[in-house]
């Protein structure tokens, strides 16, 4: 905790922490190492962990990156949270990040952006961007993220580090400061994808404060990394060949495929007409979503309260439009628009039907395939300020990381080397809904 603090210290410039805990990580890790002493410690003790700003950890503040939740403080800790503190992990403060989840370079943050730690000019993505610098920066042993369309991947990847998101329904969403229910997800960062395995069969499985959480049994993933037999894996062959992606992770994305084939396995193109409806479909739905989701920040149940309002609607307005930024702003509106009476059918309703769709399409994949792989990204890390006046551009850059949430896959960034710069790249591989074991021991082989 000690060499941890003194990191974070030395590295305030990035920005990676909202709040660090010191003085109560140096009291935990006493109790943690009293616990190991007498043998009754458990599976994560000493694990020194940073939480996203978007779990909430009771007596902690916890506001997503917005104004909208100043001075809240949280009266009850997010399941995951919970079952890796009962393992002993040690939380060392809340970690900065898009407001509300929403972004894929942590400018949107209230907090302001974070920097990449191998080039601090540079974003280190988003929306998770606070967690992944700072396992990038060893400014904590891991990270507990968000990820509803690639926000633990997509700084995993900016960073160098891993960023698993599990299937949707793997680990239990309460006390995760909702974006887009149907999609979101908690997932760790780490260095290795052994320190991946371990935080989700830890934070994995039931959970009566979640529906949607499925009752399937959790493996001891850590336990069973050795990946030996062939795999069948699918590539799309846009994403090497395309002009969109830059070079160095075309080429690094090849790479890959080539030692697979190499080695033995089968490594196949494949076909995925609906491509380009995936960002379409993410965004009219997660946006939807989110309309209805911070519909809840009125002014007067949590956080912020405009001092200027002089009856119930004016506050409404005032607290919401001072209280949120442009972008969550930006999809409030845009969902509101797609739910709309007039519009509901041509945008909502097709969208979930255009999601169906994708789901057959991605089930008739893993018919064929154990696993997809794609760059996580067409870019590397871009420049901080380079795609904030043009958010289409920014929504663009999701193109690989969606499928898996739009599907409700499980999905892994790994470090893939680096371009000459000496910037991070990652590469991506998706399985079918429940196969962690199967994804989680093949990246394990592919690192
Ligand atoms: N970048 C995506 C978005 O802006 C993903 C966000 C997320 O996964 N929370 O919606």
């Amino acid at each position: 905790v000690g060499y941890y603090l003194s990191r974070i210290d030395a590295h305030r410039h990035l920005n990676a922490f909202v709040e660090v805990y010191a003085e109560e990580a140096r009291a935990r890790a006493l109790e943690v190492d009293a616990r190991l002493r007498e043998g009754t410690a458990g599976k994560l003790a000493g694990l020194v962990v940073g939480l996203k700003d978007v779990l909430c950890h009771a007596g902690h503040g916890v506001q997503a990156g917005s104004h909208m939740l100043d001075n809240y403080r949280s009266p009850f800790t997010a399941t995951a949270v919970q079952r890796i503190l009962d393992e002993d992990a040690i939380v060392i403060g809340r970690q900065n990040c898009d407001e509300f989840a929403m972004g894929s370079s942590n400018e949107s943050s209230y907090f302001g952006p974070v920097r990449n730690a191998a080039d601090s000019t540079r974003v280190p993505g988003g929306s998770s961007g606070g967690s992944a610098a700072a396992v990038q920066a060893n400014l904590c042993h891991a990270a507990l993220g968000s990820d509803t369309g690639g926000s633990v991947r997509q700084p995993a990847a900016f960073c160098g580090t891993v960023g698993l998101k599990p299937s949707y329904g793997r680990v239990s969403r309460w006390g995760l400061i909702a974006y887009a229910s149907s999609f979101d997800c908690i997932g760790p960062i780490t260095r290795s994808v052994e320190d991946a395995a371990l935080l989700l069969e830890i934070m994995a499985g039931p959970d009566e404060h979640d529906s949607t959480v499925s009752t399937r049994e959790v493996p001891a993933y850590s336990r069973e990394l050795h990946w030996e037999q062939p795999a069948r894996v699918g590539y799309l062959r846009e994403a090497v060949e395309s002009e969109a992606v830059e070079p160095a992770i075309r080429e690094r994305t090849l790479a890959v495929l080539n030692q697979l084939r190499e080695q033995g396995h089968t490594v196949e193109p494949i076909e995925m007409p609906l491509l380009r409806y995936f960002l379409p479909t993410y965004y009219i739905l997660t946006t939807a979503e989110a309309s209805s989701n911070l519909s809840r920040f009125d002014g007067v149940r949590y956080g912020y309260r405009s001092p200027e309002a002089s009856n119930l609607e004016g506050l409404y307005k005032k607290s919401r439009t001072e209280g949120f930024g442009d972008e969550v702003r930006r999809r409030i509106l845009l969902g509101t628009f797609v739910l709309s009476a007039n519009y509901y059918d041509a945008y909502y309703t097709k969208a979930q039907r255009v999601r169906n769709l994708v789901r057959k399409e991605s089930e008739g994949l893993f018919d064929h395939h154990d696993f997809l792989i794609s760059p996580v990204t067409p870019t590397t890390a871009f420049r901080l300020g380079e795609k904030m006046d043009d958010p289409l551009q920014m929504y663009l850059a999701d193109i690989f990381t969606v499928q898996a949430n739009v599907v409700g896959a499980p999905a892994i960034s790994i470090p893939n080397g680096t371009d000459e710069a000496g910037l991070p790249i990652g590469v991506q591989v998706m399985a079918r809904p429940f196969a962690e074991q199967d994804l989680l021991a093949f990246s394990n082989y592919l690192t």
